[in-house]
């Protein structure tokens, strides 16, 4: 976010001003990274929005609920081609849903009787 924080004259005795001193306030991304308002890398942003995604990974895949399969192992890929990850074998011997290392979608075993 920019806001003008002050306009100063160009004429002041011998010494230059800037005609518009812009302050840019830093947002919080979801790592904690914040700049202080004189941090020289928030230039970047003078003339672009800094864009930071406010859905953190971890939430989104906690919002897919386990898969229930009737298998003991399962294997996962994360998805086809280039969206997924290697191929894993999940055992599913262990109560409660069992969670994939690389993408973290979860598999539980389906009782069937
Ligand atoms: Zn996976």
């Amino acid at each position: 976010m920019v806001k003008a924080a002050a306009e100063v004259s160009i004429i002041d005795g011998s010494t230059w001003k800037p005609l518009l001193m812009l302050q840019i306030v830093d947002v919080c991304t979801h790592t904690g990274q914040k700049w202080d308002s004189n941090d020289y890398r928030l230039a970047r942003f003078n003339l672009a929005q800094k864009l930071i995604n406010k859905s953190w990974a971890v939430n989104l895949i906690a919002e897919i609920p386990p898969r229930e399969v009737p298998d003991r192992v399962v294997w996962c890929d994360g998805g086809s081609g280039a969206e997924g990850h290697p191929k894993i074998y999940i055992n599913l011997d262990k109560p409660g849903p069992n969670t994939c290392g690389y993408c973290g979608l979860r598999f539980v075993k389906k009782d069937l009787h």
